[in-house]
């Protein structure tokens, strides 16, 4: 399997914090991998650090064999990698069909893409399609997370990286949301996802890494993580 990203030893820091210290992983072509951790972890700023939000004070970034450590975020926008922050973060005064548009935004040279890729949207979320002028403030928690995903997707992403696609959201909700991330990920994508629901997150995941105060202290394939008895301990009682 070839490999799309890869994290060596990356530090990084908010002023005095050391928030991320000497990560390193790995997201293969075709794989989910799920990154795992409790609050204050560093799940998200990890995605922040491979997005350029966050510089990388040490190690090494690659995306696709080539070193993004130190480019601006629009450029690896570009290289095809896309966050989707927490709290999704839609145009909530645009319409949903507005903010797909604006996330095909990088593509817009290309019509014909921009349009195809919208009808691959609006299948996977036939929600979205039913409310295509409807303002995007006005929806649901879960379909402002639709939203988001959609809109990543249109910028025709080489990876996906989604930050806690499940908070604040009712179980029925959430299996939507992960129904449709296997399905993006069974055409191809690589997903990189943050989740505090680990559970949901093993089954739906190939490779699993559980972050501690800013350090990956386990690593394995997630079926055999689900099984481990720390994680069970720490993340999966319930
Ligand atoms: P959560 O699930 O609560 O978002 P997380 O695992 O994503 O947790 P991060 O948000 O990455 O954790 O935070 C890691 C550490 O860095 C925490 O100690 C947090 O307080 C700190 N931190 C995050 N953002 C900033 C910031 N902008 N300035 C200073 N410290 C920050």
């Amino acid at each position: 399997m070839s490999q799309i990203l890869e994290l060596r030893d990356v530090d990084a820091f908010y002023g005095q914090v050391h928030a991320l210290r000497g990560v390193s992983l790995r997201v293969e072509e075709g794989e989910i991998a799920a990154l795992l951790g409790s609050n204050g972890a560093g799940k998200s700023t990890t995605l922040k650090t491979i997005s350029g939000l966050v510089r990388a004070k040490g190690g090494s970034i690659r995306f696709l064999g080539e070193e993004i450590t130190r480019l601006d975020p629009h450029r690896i926008v570009e290289l095809g990698i896309v966050h989707v922050p927490e709290g999704r973060r839609v145009f909530g005064a645009l319409t949903v069909l507005e903010n797909l548009e604006l996330g095909g935004f990088t593509k817009r040279k290309d019509p014909a893409f921009t349009k195809r890729t919208l009808e691959r949207v609006m299948h996977l979320f036939p929600r979205l399609n039913e409310r295509a002028k409807q303002r995007a403030g006005t929806l649901s928690g879960g379909e402002q997370q639709m939203l988001a995903m959609g809109r990543a997707l249109m910028s025709d992403p080489k990876l996906l990286m989604l930050d806690e696609p499940s908070m604040g959201l009712a179980p029925i909700i959430v299996k939507e949301i992960f129904k449709i991330v296997r399905q993006i990920n069974a055409e191809g994508i690589p997903v990189l996802l943050v989740e505090q629901n680990a559970k949901a997150a093993l089954k739906l995941a190939h490779q699993g890494y559980v972050l501690e105060t800013g350090q990956i202290t386990l690593q394995n394939r997630a079926d055999l993580l689900s099984q481990d008895e720390k994680i069970v301990k720490a993340y999966l009682a319930n």
